[in-house]
């Protein structure tokens, strides 16, 4: 008998995860993400599948980050038939993200769709639609941490807490061989100890191999403590400039870890008490879905919500779905927070509030997370002097500041001390990094003569 890993997606890269774990017997797909890109590329790679979705028994989908669930409504219009098995509260963050996905991709196809008529060219299709995506959500089954549950006929999995965002989960495989069990670990994404309203990442112990994620496997984070104190002093200075904070965000995780320190501050009274928005419809629903699965938070987060003074409700703090009042932030010309999607600055309402307030010098545009190349939060982290938005140029006078304590993956540091509580490991599989990133990971664990390999996209290795 032999067991086979194919890298699908996610192997050099950081989008697109997805690995297809065969038996003689059976088909164990983890993760199906969208592959990120520009137009053309995006559809060829997403709807391009290199194995027979018919032929698979279960999808294991590790978290709702939309680079690895963002893909399964596609999955199921091209065949696959199985469940797809994953935690309950990713299960439900999943439905928003995807629904959210299938939005974005109507949208977009349609605003193409309005040119390529005009210019008599062929019209574009959506990969899935919103409506797509809501029936795939349909198919998934929801497994508690720690609960070992049969997959197919010679494959168990048992998920546990990644510590990486609401739900995420690090999936253990044990393939039932003739000579001998394998014991198969998949931590992508790998979250960090002392992150904001989740336990610590669970260590699974005696894996024989693992697959690992490497986006940060060639560097190392500050603190997450040290987000605190930095968010602190740019509140404070832009208040004295009686100035508004942007914060681009994205919607799951990052917008509730910054509320997070936020009602912190504030009960410590390190910040005055200034209104606080979140402007984002999908984000208002995601924090809804923190309140509703209490389980999945850790006991401090969950003991505080409880007594009512968490992070997701205080005084001073305001979810705005309607358009209306979005707008209506434009006129008050109080200090004032405003977190808003989407996180690179490319499309959502925290354009028109940066087209508001980018040129006034007394603001602060607040950046949180990872802004790509190519995208509006890039120049404005580049801090160029003008910048476009809706077509129009605006200068960027307004104080950019930025915060890189805050991230949900482990750094190189971390990952080999999560390697290290896994052994005996015959071999570990680095993907979901940059090449450059992951052979940072592969020298350190080298050093430590441990064996590991970077496989490339579409590649398939033998276990045994
Ligand atoms: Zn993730
Ligand atoms: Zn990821």
């Amino acid at each position: 008998m032999s067991v086979r890993i194919k890298f699908l997606g996610g192997a050099r890269t950081v989008t697109g995860s997805s690995h297809l774990v065969s038996t003689d017997k059976s088909q164990v797909l983890l993760d199906g993400g969208l592959f990120q890109g520009h137009r053309d590329e995006f559809y060829r790679l997403n709807s391009t599948l290199n194995y027979n979705p018919h032929k698979i028994d279960a999808l294991v989908l590790s978290h709702a980050h939309i680079d690895h669930c963002g893909n399964i409504p596609t999955l199921l219009k091209k065949g696959l038939r199985s469940k797809i098995y994953t935690t309950a509260a990713t299960k439900d963050l999943s439905r928003l993200m995807l629904e959210d996905s299938g939005k974005i991709q109507e949208e977009d196809v349609r605003y193409l769709n309005k040119i390529n008529r005009k210019l008599g060219l062929p019209l574009r299709k959506p990969l899935y639609t919103k409506k797509e995506a809501s029936a795939a959500t349909k198919r998934f089954r929801s497994l508690s941490y720690g609960q070992r549950f049969c997959l197919a006929k010679d494959v168990f999995v048992t998920l546990y807490g990644a510590g990486h965002i609401l739900g995420s989960a690090i999936i253990v495989l044990e393939i039932k061989d003739k000579r001998r069990d394998i014991r198969l670990g998949y931590a992508v994404d790998l979250g960090r100890n002392d992150l904001p309203l989740i336990d610590d990442p669970v260590i699974p112990r005696n894996l024989d191999y693992l697959m690992l994620e490497t986006t940060y496997g060639n560097r190392l984070h500050a603190p997450i403590a040290e987000a605190k104190v930095k968010l602190k002093e740019v509140i404070n200075r832009t208040i004295e400039r009686k100035g508004k904070v942007l914060i681009p965000s994205f919607t799951l995780e990052r917008t509730q870890e910054v509320t997070y320190f936020l009602n912190e501050l504030l009960k410590q009274k390190e910040i005055p008490a200034i209104p606080i928005y979140v402007d984002s419809p999908l984000a208002t629903d995601i924090t809804e879905l923190f309140k509703y699965h209490l389980d999945y938070l850790d006991s401090q987060t969950r003991q505080e919500v409880n007594e009512g003074r968490g992070p997701f409700e205080f005084l001073n703090l305001t979810y705005i779905r309607n358009q209306e009042q979005s707008k209506r932030l434009n006129n008050d010309k109080r200090p004032m927070i405003i977190i808003a999607g989407s996180g690179m600055c490319e499309s959502g309402r925290i354009l028109h509030h940066l087209k508001n307030n980018i040129e006034d010098s007394r603001n602060t545009v607040l950046v949180v997370g990872y802004m790509a190349q190519d995208t509006l939060g890039r120049r404005i982290v580049e801090r160029v002097p003008v910048v476009r938005i809706f077509g129009i140029e605006y200068e960027l006078n307004a104080e950019v500041a930025i915060i890189n304590a805050f991230s949900g993956h482990a750094d190189k540091n971390e990952l080999c001390d999560f390697v290290s509580g896994c052994l005996p490991l015959e071999k570990i599989f680095l993907v979901h990094g940059e090449l450059e990133q992951a052979q940072g990971l592969f020298d350190a664990l080298s050093q430590k003569g441990l064996s590991a390999y970077i496989p490339s996209r579409d590649e398939e290795v033998l276990l045994n």
